[in-house]
């Protein structure tokens, strides 16, 4: 089902998504599965283990459905009964896709600044602003956004949470094409209409609603007990560098591979590699992207000018040029820095210092 096709048009098109692909795994109940829990006849541990491995394996486009999946559970758990029935049955059968709307172009570190209004009128709301990176909004039906209801209230009193029909009057999708080669979008929105059937949680009661989709990107939800769970949030990225590391060491046209410093520049690498992939939970995200980033110039190296021009879908520039954005989706390293420092560590808030006097 992933064909060469499939894969070659997704890295033309970086999308991240193949329709054909994600109505097939729906329409075999996969999609259902993966979502449920084991009680309720989603996959057991030991068939949830095989599936990601199997996705992976097979480089599926795939990212699009950790979103969905994600913005499915927020409907579930907090849209109103019409809502759910509109939404989450053409969800799991993959004929709606979720997208996020958090970020906007003035930052999205700090996502409850956010200044994308929505106002009531009569029993709706209309919405104005705007939103970057709104990744597979172009291939989705609805974007889960985050807006300011109450602008003088403290920030984190301020929001709700919507989920938008991408298809409403007022929406506009424009592409972004990223150092990777991925496409994701900056969404605007022009007084967009949407019944008040569309917002998820109490009014001005966002960041509850949010938190709960932020701990699931982060990666930071409570762990199972069997030992077959993900380690870490992205451990596919680090299944990538592993087959480019493989394929780097084994590689014919690699005549260097045999020398000395060569060996011990690879052996280094895997032994990081390995590192990154053992290690959990927030650690394991902030390990795999550095180690993304740090031993993909070591792969370069070792290819040599080959390696630019190599047609391989895993070579060490593609590996290079996926983690500089890895570093920042679903937040950033420093980000993570900080949350391991303050929830991990208990090492407290980060104090930020006010710009000495005279500098800016
Ligand atoms: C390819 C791609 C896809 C994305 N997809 C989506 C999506 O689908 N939906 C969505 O809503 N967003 C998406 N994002 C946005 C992503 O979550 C943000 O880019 C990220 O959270 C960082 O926000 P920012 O880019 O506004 O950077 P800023 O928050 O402006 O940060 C700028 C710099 O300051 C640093 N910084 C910020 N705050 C702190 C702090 N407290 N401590 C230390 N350093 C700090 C950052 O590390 C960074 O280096 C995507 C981003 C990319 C690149």
């Amino acid at each position: 089902m992933v064909t060469a096709d499939v894969i070659s048009r997704d890295r033309q098109t970086g999308d991240n998504f193949d329709e054909g692909v994600h109505l097939a795994l729906g329409a075999a109940g996969y999609l259902e599965r993966d979502w449920l829990p084991e009680s309720q006849g989603g996959f057991s541990a030991v068939q949830r283990r095989i599936w990601e491995l199997e996705i992976g394996r097979a480089h599926t486009p795939w990212f699009h459905w950790g979103t969905t999946a994600m913005v499915a559970n927020a409907v579930h758990d907090f849209g109103s009964d019409e809502l759910r029935d509109e939404v989450l049955a053409k969800t799991l059968s993959g004929h709606y896709r979720l997208c996020l709307g958090f970020t906007e172009p003035e930052g999205g570190s700090d996502v409850a600044t956010c200044k994308t209004r929505a106002v009531r009128d009569g029993d709706g709301w209309v919405i104005n602003g705007s939103k970057m990176f709104t990744s597979n909004a172009h291939h989705a039906h609805y974007v889960f956004l985050l807006t300011n209801t109450n602008p003088g209230a403290p920030k984190h009193q301020s929001l709700t949470m919507f989920l938008v029909p991408l298809d409403a009057a007022g929406v506009d999708i424009q592409p972004i094409r990223t150092v990777d080669g991925d496409r994701t979008n900056i969404t605007f929105y022009s007084d967009v209409r949407v019944p008040d059937r569309y917002r998820l949680g109490d009014v001005d009661g966002g960041w509850t609603v949010l938190r709960t989709a932020l701990d699931a990107e982060h990666g930071t939800g409570e762990r199972d007990e069997s030992g077959l769970q993900k380690i870490a949030t992205m451990t596919e990225h680090a299944l990538l560098l592993a087959e480019g590391l493989d394929a780097v060491a084994g590689s014919g046209a690699t005549s260097v591979v045999g020398e000395d410093s060569v060996a011990y520049r690879l052996g280094r690498s895997v032994a990081r590699m390995e590192a990154a992939l053992s290690t959990p939970g927030m650690y394991g995200r902030v390990a795999i992207a550095t180690a993304l980033r740090e031993l993909s110039p070591e792969l370069m190296d070792v290819q040599g000018a080959s390696g630019g021009l190599a047609s391989a879908d895993l070579d060490a520039q593609y590996l290079f040029r996926l983690g500089v954005p890895m570093g920042i989706y679903g937040g950033t390293l420093e980000v993570f820095r900080n949350m391991i420092a303050q929830h991990a560590l208990g090492l407290g808030r980060p104090a930020y210092a006010p710009a000495a006097a005279g500098r800016s």
